[in-house]
């Protein structure tokens, strides 16, 4: 098929390589001219596991091209994704400008039939609103098909190549049989296509993304309570996890949950019910929680210190809001350094893949180093962000001997209490209790 994706981020260029290397003939379109220019040139602007191969061989055999203009990819394609951006406004509702904009500029230089894919997370009722925008503005007959994204950032490819379900909103039969054609080399080993009308599509989405941080902000609230009544969140999460009605996954307590969707579509979520006149409670506390959890490791540290942070410097693993990418949109690293530079400290930050990133975040703000043991060397805690494997299993004297004294604070209860204990670190997590170096 003759495919054609609209912004080229995380979504729309693991969509576009995923579907030029299952056979389709695919444009990638970006209005931003450098993106698209590294592109071409083979370079990945991203950092996402086999993403950069799978590009290189597309781009090679010519089954995916990119581009900065929509009116040439719209003129070969039946099929346009929309995968712009939708970030979250002041209120927190999704900011729809780019996804209205991409689909006027469709309908102005449409000629003939497309099926338009929504593929952007958008609130519900969006569809409704860009069939009405883009009616006013082309004769040629469109269908708008809503198909959310679930793929996790990290696993990209493998999360769209093998999807666990594939949800198509449509108001069309037709159009919804093509796509999920589209989708057919995908679902082989039996993921379900499901087929519904394009609002329950839109809310399907949301409903995801709020239970999954619903379920983390939960067993945040269990680990701080744990803490004060004297239980290890580490046990009682197992316990939890046990119970086949509940499962065992999105229930590990941490610094909080960041990224461009949790984040994003929790707030989404409570103003679309707001703009419905519905309060919805849930969703509101989800994210109020995890504002909270946020700022939890840096209060465990402030707290240590007496409040005195001044001349403290801080050696800080992770940078990136989860292992395996280096986005750091609403990162809880982010929240923790500003706080400790707030307080008067300073930070050496090591990421395996993030340091680009933090560049555009924190300046010259914070120090950089390429090695996670440098940034150990005479500072007086390591502060330990993003549960990167490499941080599994480090070489505990040698940090101990890098420090000035041996203390670290773990917001993603990477070690066991006991062990760091026995190794001589003061040693605090999440829903545990401290222990201290005898
Ligand atoms: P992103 O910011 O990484 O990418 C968006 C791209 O769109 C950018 O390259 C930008 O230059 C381009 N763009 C913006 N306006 C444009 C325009 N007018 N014309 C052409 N290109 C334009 O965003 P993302 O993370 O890929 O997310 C895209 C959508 O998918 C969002 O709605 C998001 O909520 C949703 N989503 C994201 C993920 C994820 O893990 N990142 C997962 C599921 C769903």
């Amino acid at each position: 098929m003759k495919v054609a994706v609209v912004g080229t981020g995380y979504v729309g260029l693991v969509a576009g390589a995923c579907f030029a290397d299952s056979g389709n003939d695919v444009i990638c379109v970006d209005n931003d001219a450098a993106k698209v220019r590294a592109l071409t040139t083979g370079r990945i602007p991203i950092y996402e596991p086999g993403l950069m191969e799978m590009v290189t061989r597309t781009l090679h055999t010519g089954r995916l091209a990119v581009t900065t203009d929509l009116r040439k990819a719209l003129r070969r394609s039946e099929i346009v994704f929309l995968a712009v951006g939708t970030p979250p406004k002041a209120d927190g509702s999704a900011d729809l400008a780019g996804v209205f904009a991409v689909a006027e500029s469709i309908a102005r230089a449409m000629d003939g039939h497309k099926i338009i894919v929504m593929k952007s997370t958008v609130p519900v009722g969006t569809a409704d609103i860009i069939r009405a925008r883009m009616k006013k503005l082309t004769k040629h007959p469109f269908d708008v098909v809503s198909n959310p994204e679930f793929l996790k950032e990290g696993a990209a490819l493998d999360d769209f190549l093998k999807p666990e379900r594939v949800i198509v909103g449509a108001a069309s039969a037709k159009a919804a049989e093509t796509i999920a054609e589209l989708y057919a080399p995908f679902v082989r080993t039996g993921a379900s296509i499901l087929v519904m009308d394009n609002r329950s599509a839109e809310m399907s989405k949301y409903a995801a993304n709020g239970m999954l941080a619903a379920r983390i902000s939960f067993m945040n609230e269990v680990a701080n309570i744990c803490e004060r009544v004297g239980a290890n969140v580490h046990h009682v999460r197992r316990a939890v996890g046990l119970d086949s009605r509940i499962g065992p996954r999105f229930l590990f307590p941490g610094a909080g949950y960041g990224g461009s969707c949790f984040p994003k579509d929790v707030q989404a979520l409570a103003a679309i019910a707001r703009a419905h006149g519905y309060v919805a409670r849930l969703a509101e506390s989800i994210e109020a929680v995890n504002d909270r959890q946020k700022r939890v490791l840096a209060d465990k540290i402030r707290t240590h210190y007496g409040n005195a942070l001044k001349g403290r410097t801080f050696a800080l693993w992770g940078l990136a809001f989860k292992p395996q990418t280096d986005d750091m949109r609403e990162a809880p690293s982010i929240v923790t350094v500003n706080e400790l530079l707030k307080a008067g400290a300073r930070i050496r930050a090591y990421d395996p893949v993030a340091r680009a990133t933090a560049r555009k975040v924190f300046g010259t703000k914070i120090s950089y180093s390429s090695s996670a043991y440098n940034v150990l060397k005479g500072s007086d805690a390591l502060v330990l962000l993003t549960e990167w494997n490499e941080f599994r299993n480090p070489d505990f004297d040698r940090i101990a001997a890098l420090l000035k004294r041996p203390v670290i604070f773990d917001g993603r209860n990477q070690y066991v209490p006991d062990e760091m204990r026995a190794r001589g670190f003061t040693y605090y997590s999440i829903g545990r209790r401290p222990v201290h170096a005898v």
